[in-house]
């Protein structure tokens, strides 16, 4: 069967293992089922923006030029927290929007995807973000009031840990064993008079992700240049899918591209 839509970031839900949708506005795949089967996508040469407008290219971030310039959800502290100023009440694109965004509980955490790195998420979103990028053992450091406060500590801890995903660990499963409790007590005696800001929530959350095979080693396709993926599908982990030729396709990063599945 064909299906043709536009690429929407998978949708995922904590269970074990991970439960995963691929989303194309007009169909949902429940990918775990299809583990084992045959899949084929291929890109057609569109792109639908955040905006709704259907462009041929995509300036940064996804957005085409009009919103990267323009939206409140393309400013330069949606990749930079730290530059975060709503709680200041100043606006950088939209104070609504920026307030509603920014002056919430923010989690500065330690994963586990591939290696060890530190991250920042809205609090309510840890869970979805944990798993969008493929940890299997995320710990909360600290639990801060809002945006601004969660960038500077992540640009302190940056120093001293990775803020990037090692993808292809992560997709060969080569995690580290850490044990993220001792971690998070080094970095406490690191700050000692900054020591109540830190989460008390010491629950290690663990994810386990579909899988039937893991690859030995992994290729990230470019669907914009190969145009089509092509094989069965073994594992799902983070954004990514991947398949038993080696390959894998990171649907996030192809959001809004218009392909036809073939499942
Ligand atoms: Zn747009």
């Amino acid at each position: 069967m064909h299906y043709t839509g536009y690429l929407n970031k998978m949708a995922v839900y904590q269970h074990n293992p991970v439960r995963y949708y691929l989303n194309t506005e007009n169909d949902l795949f429940f990918l775990n089922d299809l583990l084992g089967k045959k899949i084929k996508i291929s890109y057609l040469h569109k792109i639908k923006c955040f905006c709704g407008k259907i462009v041929d290219s995509v300036y940064r971030m996804n957005f085409c030029q009009s919103c990267f310039f323009t939206l409140p959800q393309a400013s330069d502290a949606i990749l930079k927290p730290e530059l975060s100023k709503a709680h200041l009440g100043i606006e950088e694109r939209d104070l609504e929007f920026e307030k509603a965004y920014q002056l919430q509980p923010h989690t500065v955490y330690l994963a586990i995807s591939g290696g060890l790195k530190v991250g920042v998420t809205r609090t309510s979103q840890q869970i979805t973000r944990w798993i969008d990028q493929g940890a299997v053992a995320a710990l909360p450091l600290l639990l801060v009031e809002n945006r601004y406060q969660a960038g500077m500590w992540e640009v302190e801890l940056k120093k001293k840990f990775s803020d990037k995903t090692a993808w292809r660990e992560m997709l060969t499963w080569k995690d580290p064993d850490i044990d993220l409790l001792s971690i998070k007590e080094e970095v406490k005696q690191m700050y000692p008079d900054r020591i109540q800001e830190f989460s008390s929530d010491d629950t290690i959350y663990r994810f386990e992700y579909p899988k039937i095979a893991v690859p030995e080693k992994i290729t990230s396709v470019n669907i914009e240049k190969n145009t089509s993926l092509e094989g069965e599908l073994t594992a799902l982990r983070g954004q990514y899918i991947v398949l038993n030729n080696s390959t894998a396709l990171n649907i996030r990063t192809y959001e809004g591209r218009m392909v036809d599945i073939v499942i």
